[in-house]
């Protein structure tokens, strides 16, 4: 990890403390600096009384004087961004790259993603499931919202031998799936796991729910619009240029891949928190 790690610091070094803070926009007003030290009222715990935030505008670090608040240890402001926004810490530093037009080149990163998912398939592929591991983590620290890194990672979990995490992961994209209205791609990953699981309560718990949503089907999920999905589907793997999600747990999608399906509106990169 210490190439990310590298990256967060500088992303975090060409952030101006003071945009930040009216980028958070939590009571301006009260923002009050002195010399290299940025008081404000806290956003994280919402604060109304004391500027009990406190950043240090040269090391850009920040830390909450209040105990009970999570900011109470210090962190980079990247780190604030992250908490802020609920993003994982290095999708916070490509956010702000891009929101404080930062001197960062958003477009390598991306790039190294992409690079972190090839290399996590072929040692899937290759059965080394630690190496594969350590790679999707990276690649997902990237695009922690990619659905198709979400179906890789649980692929690798199931690879390795822990049902367990790969059902929490195929169960949490199940719901993304369902929170995009991607009916037929939930649906084909909900009958993959019942053929491995039939009784589980848990999935036919889901079954009824796909049901339910798939009777509120609106005529919009039937004429897809493709955007920024496609454009974040093919950063993550260039190997397929459809629009598509891989809900079959098999292997590479540029071997075997189909047609775009059915897609459901709206941006997969926003999906709930994970
Ligand atoms: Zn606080």
């Amino acid at each position: 990890m210490t190439e990310l790690t590298t990256i967060i610091e500088g992303i975090n070094r060409r952030i101006d403390g003071i945009a930040l803070v009216r980028l958070i926009d939590y009571h301006v007003d009260k923002i009050q600096v002195s010399g290299a030290t940025l008081k404000c009222f806290c956003p994280i715990h919402h604060e109304l009384a004391f500027r009990s935030l406190i950043i240090n505008l040269k090391t850009n670090t920040y830390r909450c004087t209040m105990k009970r608040c999570p900011c109470f240890q210090e962190g980079l402001l990247v780190e604030l961004w992250a908490r802020h926004m609920n993003l994982e810490v290095l999708e916070a530093g490509l956010d702000l790259a891009d929101k404080l037009q930062l001197d960062i080149d958003i477009q390598t990163l991306r790039q190294l993603g992409a690079t972190f998912t090839e290399k996590a398939r072929d040692a899937l592929a290759a059965e080394d499931f630690d190496q594969a591991r350590a790679l999707i983590d990276q690649a997902l620290a990237l695009q922690s919202r990619n659905l198709e890194l979400r179906l890789l990672s649980a692929q690798i979990w199931t690879a390795a031998g822990r049902h367990d995490r790969a059902n929490e992961e195929y169960l949490a994209l199940f719901d993304a799936y369902l929170e995009d209205r991607s009916f037929d791609a939930a649906r084909e990953l909900l009958a993959m796991l019942l053929a491995e699981q039939p009784d589980s309560q848990l999935l036919l718990e889901r079954q009824v729910e796909l049901a339910h949503h798939e009777a509120t089907r609106r005529p919009e999920d039937e004429a897809p619009e493709r955007g920024d999905v496609v454009a974040q589907r093919r950063a993550a793997d260039p190997g397929c240029a459809h629009a598509h999600a891989h809900p079959a747990p098999a292997a590479h999608p540029g071997a075997d891949c189909r047609p775009p399906r059915r897609q459901a509106p709206g941006n997969h990169g926003v999906t709930p928190a994970w």
